[in-house]
């Protein structure tokens, strides 16, 4: 039988799966943490990919998740967080040499978003915006069902969209961006802020604040914690609104971690869009909804490349 291996480069796992033809389903799935002292990290990828080599069947393709910034077309990650010696790293070149068999290389939001539209909460749409919103905010777009890449395959950085122009620093360097908005690490940020000029909140004095932690006191009445998902969430919905007139997807799927606060970021979220679109034909039909999948994502978006 024909087999596909699918790897996922994360923060914390380097994980992959040998998938049969049509299966989502993975026969073997090994993960091994991402820093390790002994092996540098390429040399523990070939070993893991190894592990879940098959005995008897034929690898067509191996294709691999990372975080950007990577050339999808030339299969080279420029850089990547979490491992400071991949810098201009010909990763499927050094793995075509390695196992002999095509490799493909890919944006782990733009995957997620393949693997939602080829498997998951995306089937049947052929107009689709994926964006995960965690510690940052990653997106990824179809367009007549195919995956948007741009002219160096840098497309679809949509959180690092422009809300407020001098609005606060983004992690990338420039001011106003969607994330540094309404990313987690945005959230946590405005309220340490806010509690250092003044505002009540039951948070203040808490170290170490987390979406999450922010998420739960709002839940408890807190006033502080609920506006800042407010505002985080109002600022969600205009960049979607954005997405929607430039793209015109029929489904918005939003996942991450921060999106599992549910209501309290949704509902700030659909009245932004609500309010600021220019026509609501844009909203006929429009789903907007939670990935299928969780942190299988990238794994799954793999898989669906080396079937594309
Ligand atoms: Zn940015």
């Amino acid at each position: 039988m024909v087999a596909h291996i699918a790897v996922d480069i994360g923060g914390t796992h380097l994980r992959a799966g040998l998938f049969h033809q049509d299966s989502i389903h993975p026969l073997r799935l090994e993960q091994i943490s991402t820093q390790y002292q002994d092996a540098t990290p390429l040399d523990r990828l070939v070993s893991l990919i190894t592990s879940i080599w098959p005995e008897n069947d034929e690898v067509a393709a191996i294709a691999v998740a990372a975080p950007g910034p990577l050339n999808p077309y030339e299969g080279i990650i420029y850089t990547t967080p979490n491992i400071p010696g991949w810098v201009d790293l010909h990763l499927s070149e050094h793995l075509e040499n390695e196992f002999n068999v095509p490799v493909l290389l890919g944006n782990d939001a733009n995957l997620a978003a393949l693997a939602e539209w080829k498997y998951g909460a995306g089937c049947g749409h052929h107009h689709l915006i994926y964006l995960t919103v965690s510690t940052g905010i990653g997106g990824g777009v179809i367009v007549d069902d195919r995956l948007l890449l741009g002219a160096h395959g840098m497309a679809a950085e949509l959180g690092h969209t422009t809300i407020i122009p001098n609005g606060p620093m983004c992690g990338c360097g420039q001011p106003g961006h969607l994330e540094a908005l309404a990313s987690g690490t945005a959230i946590a940020n405005w309220v340490e802020m806010e509690i250092a000029s003044g505002t009540h909140s039951v948070l203040a004095g808490q170290t170490n604040l987390s979406a999450k932690v922010i998420a739960e006191t709002a839940a408890m009445g807190d006033d502080l914690a609920r506006t800042a998902f407010l505002r985080a969430g109002k600022f969600l919905g205009i960049g979607i609104v954005s997405f929607l007139h430039i793209f015109n997807p029929s489904i918005v799927i939003i996942g991450g971690g921060v999106s599992k606060s549910g209501d309290l970021l949704m509902s700030p979220v659909r009245k932004a869009v609500d309010e600021g679109i220019m026509s609501s034909q844009f909203q006929k039909g429009l789903t907007i909804t939670h990935p299928e999948f969780g942190d299988q994502a990238g794994l799954i978006g793999a898989l669906a490349l080396t079937r594309s």
